[in-house]
């Protein structure tokens, strides 16, 4: 069992209701991110649940407020990036503080979402929008935030054509937030097995990766790809779909180094880059966002003692789009 830290002046406790499987939590629990040394651990950065207590100095969340953590619960709050709200990318001592596996200011090991209750700085806590079901708002935030942000700062809206690679949890929110802007979306996923759901959450258009002639016919076409894929990938033959001037963005978190071919990007000007997660400004803006549109992960709710059995199916890429753990089965 572990336990959470005394509530804090302006810590608010959470009572988690829901907590989604994010592939990351499977890199960390199989240690492919060259870690390993963090365990027992509780993972889970896409939380969603309700306040049960608040601290003497909290001002933002009353008990009963619906509200979410992602991926991270603290960071320096001084430095260039915090200052401007982009609190993913700290500069501080520590960097931002990952929900789990990280060490805590209180020096202790912090533990994530697939648990009952969760203590943190009401300032890394984000508010859900009255309109989205907690169970599939709980995604949003990492997977929603993930997608949003690249389409948001690579300007995603109408005109611009945006290919999403993947359909697992990441891409199934790239494809309806990037519907949602405006853009032009299309999914390259390994079959088309999936199409039908693609084009229900608002791709314009579909294609397998597995065929060839995908190359070919898509070859020059997209401002922006972005890619979700967890495993290797041979990013040069997807550099060759951008148009000129076109950004591939790298979302997808394999263990291995990824071959650049130089000519792939030389050729167009193409830029190849990265993105992680979202600051708390615009976590809050995506969360605003959804519950506007009605925009929420599509899921499949499971019991504590099947998430071993829905690792193996996201792995297997059979996930549709995101399993989330009723934690009330913990
Ligand atoms: P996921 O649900 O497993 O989705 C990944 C998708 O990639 C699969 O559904 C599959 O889509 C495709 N795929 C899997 N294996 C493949 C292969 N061998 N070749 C080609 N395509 C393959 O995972 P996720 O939760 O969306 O996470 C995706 C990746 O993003 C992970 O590496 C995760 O750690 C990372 N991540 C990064 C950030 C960030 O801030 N940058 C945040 C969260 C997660 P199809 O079946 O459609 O082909
Ligand atoms: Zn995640």
């Amino acid at each position: 069992m572990i336990t959470r830290r005394e509530l804090g002046e302006h810590d608010i406790l959470i009572d988690i209701k829901y907590a989604g499987i994010c592939h990351s939590d499977i890199h960390t629990v199989r240690a492919e991110w060259g870690e390993g040394g963090h365990f027992p651990l509780v993972p889970g950065h896409e939380i969603a649940g309700v306040v049960a207590a608040i601290g003497s100095g909290v001002t933002r969340y009353a008990p009963g407020d619906r509200v979410g953590v992602g991926c991270f619960v603290d960071s320096c709050r001084e430095c260039d990036n915090c200052r401007a709200g982009l609190q993913q990318y700290c500069t501080g001592e520590t960097g931002a503080i990952d929900t789990y596996g990280a060490t805590g200011r209180d020096g202790r090991l912090t533990h994530g979402g697939y648990a009952t209750h969760l203590v943190v700085d009401e300032n890394y806590a984000l508010r859900i929008p009255d309109t989205l079901p907690l169970d599939a708002a709980a995604p949003l935030l990492c997977a929603g935030i993930t997608l949003y942000s690249p389409l948001a700062h690579w300007q995603a809206g109408p005109g611009k054509k945006v290919a999403v690679v993947g359909l697992g949890g990441l891409g199934h929110m790239g494809v309806k937030l990037a519907h949602a802007m405006g853009a032009e979306v299309t999914v390259l996923s390994q079959s088309l097995s999936k199409k039908d759901d693609g084009l229900r959450m608002g791709a314009d258009h579909y294609h397998a990766t597995s065929d060839p002639a995908t190359f070919e016919a898509l070859a020059g076409t997209f401002d922006l790809i972005l890619n979700t894929v967890s495993a290797d990938l041979d990013l040069n033959a997807y550099f060759g779909l951008l148009k000129t001037d076109g950004t591939l963005v790298q979302l997808g978190a394999p263990e291995n180094l990824l071959p650049v071919a130089p000519f792939a990007l030389i050729h167009g000007r193409r830029s190849f880059a990265g993105s992680m997660i979202g600051g708390i400004p615009e976590t809050q803006e995506m969360l605003d966002f959804c519950g506007e549109h009605g925009i929420a992960s599509e899921i499949e709710v499971i019991r504590a003692d099947q998430i071993n059995e829905a690792y193996e199916r996201v792995l297997r890429s059979d996930v549709r789009y995101r399993f989330v753990i009723d934690t009330s089965t913990i």
